[in-house]
């Protein structure tokens, strides 16, 4: 018995339909598809309809272009590795007035996608100013081989928080920008903004005047926040342990290491599970529950291999036990403070785990 950590494949791709919701979707696929497996996602959101996709890096941009020679690809972050960008047909941004004109020659035929920096501050141009000067200096280049620009986008730093006013402060920020330059007779094969938690927030549409939603999380199945309801977005990925044996305790005595946890009455059960923070369980994730026969039972305490969970005299040795699937998400445990959900998938210890598509 080993811990696995296993996909659906019919349950992903139907996900994909649906948050999909017949619009035009970016699908992001950074950090190996979320860890989903890039490959495997690709070819899972091409068959529901997306054809754009976007990531942080080159190495992963070359690989989509191999799984989907005819996509649109956007890679996020600005590279230097010219030549290839220009070889894999990537688009890129353009993240500010500085690269512009160091690199000016260097991104001759390259699409390059205007980046506006907003409240997140992560890169970008600063404002309208800095946009009117790269335009119009590429305007005024007569050169056969400039660069191209196909696009321009910001990304909300804010979109999953209520109770604060900075998504309604960032989002009326970038459509003034972009409305100004539309109505200045400007236009741009592509606009996009929107992530999942955006894309949500605006009824899972794509804004006015924008060509694609950039999204990530939706796509893999956790709700970027909690008024979403769990039946908007399933789960596909289950995270499952089985109990090796189960041992009864005593008041008073302690399990685990260093006094993990000390029994409070007598006759309890702990079920020793094969799966720990070794193949990527977090610390924080071990304060809550997990899932055997369908019910939840809490967690005692976390080694690198194993962990303790007190039980009762339904649960026996060979059982599974759940840590995460569509009925214990990953996106509960977001909104229990657990972590992000990227970071909770992020987490995940590929090597460790068996790892399957059913
Ligand atoms: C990760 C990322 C996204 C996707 O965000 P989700 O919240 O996962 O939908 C979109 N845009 C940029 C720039 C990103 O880095």
């Amino acid at each position: 018995m080993t811990a696995i950590w296993s996909v659906d494949t019919e349950v992903f791709y139907q996900n994909a339909v649906k948050v999909r919701n017949e619009q035009s979707i970016m699908a992001v696929v950074k950090n190996n598809a979320y860890h989903y497996g890039l490959e495997f996602s690709v070819k899972e959101f091409l068959k529901a309809g997306i054809q754009t996709f976007s990531t942080t890096s080159l190495k992963e941009a070359i690989r989509v272009r191999e799984i989907a020679p005819h996509a649109t690809i956007f890679l996020m972050n600005a590279v230097y590795e010219f030549d290839t960008v220009r070889e894999y047909e990537i688009h890129m941004t353009l993240p500010s007035l500085t690269y512009y004109y160091e690199h000016k020659e260097d991104l001759r035929n390259i699409h390059v996608h205007l980046e506006f920096e907003n409240l997140l501050h992560r890169s970008g141009f600063k404002d309208l100013e800095e946009l009117h000067e790269v335009l119009e200096d590429h305007a005024q280049n007569k050169s056969d081989n400039k660069m191209i620009i196909s696009g321009i986008w910001t990304h909300f730093g804010y979109a999953d928080e209520f109770d604060v006013p900075e998504y309604d402060i960032e989002r009326q920020a970038w459509l003034n920008v972009l409305n100004t330059l539309l109505d200045e007779g400007y236009s741009f094969d592509m606009i996009h903004a929107q992530n999942s938690a955006s894309f949500y927030r605006e009824g899972q549409v794509v804004l006015p005047h924008h060509t694609h939603a950039r999204v990530g999380i939706a796509l893999y199945g956790s709700r970027p926040y909690s008024k979403l309801k769990e039946s908007e977005i399933q789960q596909s990925l289950t995270v499952k342990g089985n109990v090796i044996q189960v041992r009864e305790v005593n008041a008073g005595d302690y399990c685990g290491y260093s006094f993990a946890y000390e029994a409070t009455k007598n006759q309890t059960q702990l079920a020793v599970v094969d799966i720990g923070y070794g193949d990527g369980i977090l610390k924080s994730r071990a304060q809550h529950e997990a899932m055997i026969n369908g019910k939840r039972y809490p967690i005692r305490a976390l080694m690198m291999s194993h962990m303790f969970v007190e039980v009762d005299n339904e649960v026996h040795a060979q059982d599974e036990v759940v840590l995460y699937n569509n009925d214990i998400r990953i996106d509960e445990f977001t909104f229990k403070g657990v972590g992000a959900n990227s970071e909770q998938l992020s987490a995940m210890n590929h090597d460790s785990l068996i790892k399957e598509y059913i």
